[in-house]
């Protein structure tokens, strides 16, 4: 049997990780600044991580959410204290996607309405809720609308405002910056503006920071710099490091109807005792501060070139823009100088870096990069 073929591949099998570093089946060791797409969190194998995924396998490592599961009680309180979440309620499920879906469903049993809004270049996802909801041409299919989804141009109050107007939005979904639509972030004024007209208008404002959360930006949630709070978070990736784990922070305003969300695998002992160690690490070693701290150093030491059109991005997640197409300078960079990067679009290179890199390792990128541009 063959694989679906739908991933472009690069010609290189990892075999191993440490924290930033990867090696592939050749010995070769690479600088990982794309973190399996801004998953890896603490950092690949971090001694603690394996040490809570290991003892956790040895005493249970699946039952259902039939039963009490203390881990998922332990996962809640912390994520509350390191987000500042406290009073709001976690659902615990397995990917971005899924979270997303989740959010939409309980904006509309909330609000009892139907239309959602959401802005041009965002991505929430593949499944069918979550990408009718993403404006990505390459993945929308024509038979996914659970929703009516009305499009906003970034930073358009008023355009958002007119929509609401309609009377028939359950909610406004929005990333806390735009990853794969490429790193576009919306102004702390449009964000105040947005909360200030879902509650206006009842509508439920859903920040998707699956990608921008997680202490990548430097805050706990990147929505969090413009100092509102959401109705509904969503997240995944950096949650547990890289084995499947996602989940939703919900407002005490939401009611928890028995039956309404579930899922097989959500909330699972592995994912949970994943998770709480990552929280522990994050603490422990301050990895949001690290992340905002090395993001700084990376975006004001870059070269000066007439090839880099604009830089974009706070903390970890920084986008590149070039004046051109950017595939050789990526190549050049995973196979000459052995860092791993992102892309968004042809002309970006994008930075989604373990939370654990050092302004070193920001250092070896930067002079690369200067090498293979000059
Ligand atoms: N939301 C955002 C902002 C994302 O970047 C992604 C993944 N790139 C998703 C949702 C979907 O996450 P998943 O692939 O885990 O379903």
């Amino acid at each position: 049997m063959n694989l679906f073929d739908v991933y472009s591949l690069f010609d290189i099998v990892p075999v191993k990780a440490h924290l930033q570093h990867v090696w592939d089946d050749k010995g070769q060791e690479y600088l990982d600044f794309y973190g399996g797409h801004a998953v890896i969190s603490v950092g690949h194998t971090h001694p603690d991580y394996v040490a809570a995924l290991k003892a956790q396998l040895d005493k249970i490592g699946f039952y259902s959410n039939s039963v009490i599961n203390p881990l998922q009680v332990e996962l809640a309180h912390k994520l509350g204290k390191a987000s500042g979440y406290e009073d709001y309620s976690l659902f615990l499920d397995n990917s971005g996607a899924e979270s997303n879906e989740n959010a939409l469903k309980l904006a509309s049993f909330h609000t009892g309405k139907d239309r959602i809004i959401a802005f041009h270049h965002s991505f929430h996802g593949r499944t069918s809720g979550a990408v009718a909801v993403t404006d990505n041409p390459k993945i929308v299919s024509p038979f996914n609308a659970n929703h009516k989804v009305t499009f906003c141009d970034l930073n358009d109050a008023a355009a958002v405002e007119q929509v609401l107007q309609g009377g028939d939005v359950a909610g406004v979904i929005i990333e806390g910056i735009q990853g794969v639509g490429g790193m576009h972030a919306p102004t702390a004024g449009f964000l105040q503006t947005l909360s200030k007209l879902c509650k206006q208008y009842g509508a439920v404002l859903i920040l998707d920071e699956v990608q921008s959360g997680y202490g990548r930006t430097g805050k706990f949630f990147a929505h969090q710099w413009a100092g509102i709070k959401a109705d509904i978070i969503t997240m995944a990736k950096g949650m547990c490091n890289g084995f499947p784990c996602g989940g939703i922070l919900i407002s005490p305003e939401f009611e928890a109807v028995k039956g309404r969300l579930g899922t097989t695998f959500g909330g699972n002992y592995l994912a949970m005792a994943g998770a709480i160690a990552v929280l522990d690490i994050m603490e422990k070693e301050h990895l949001a501060d690290n992340a905002h701290k090395v993001g700084e150093y990376i975006k004001a030491h870059l070269p000066q070139s007439p090839k880099i059109k604009e830089v974009r991005g706070t903390g970890l997640m920084i986008g590149i823009e070039f004046n051109e197409p950017i595939a050789e300078i990526r190549r050049k960079l995973l196979f000459e100088k052995h860092i791993f990067t992102g892309v968004a679009g042809t002309n970006m290179i994008r930075l989604l870096a373990p939370l654990c890199v050092t302004e070193e390792d920001a250092q070896y990128f930067i002079d690369s990069l200067k090498d293979i541009i000059k």
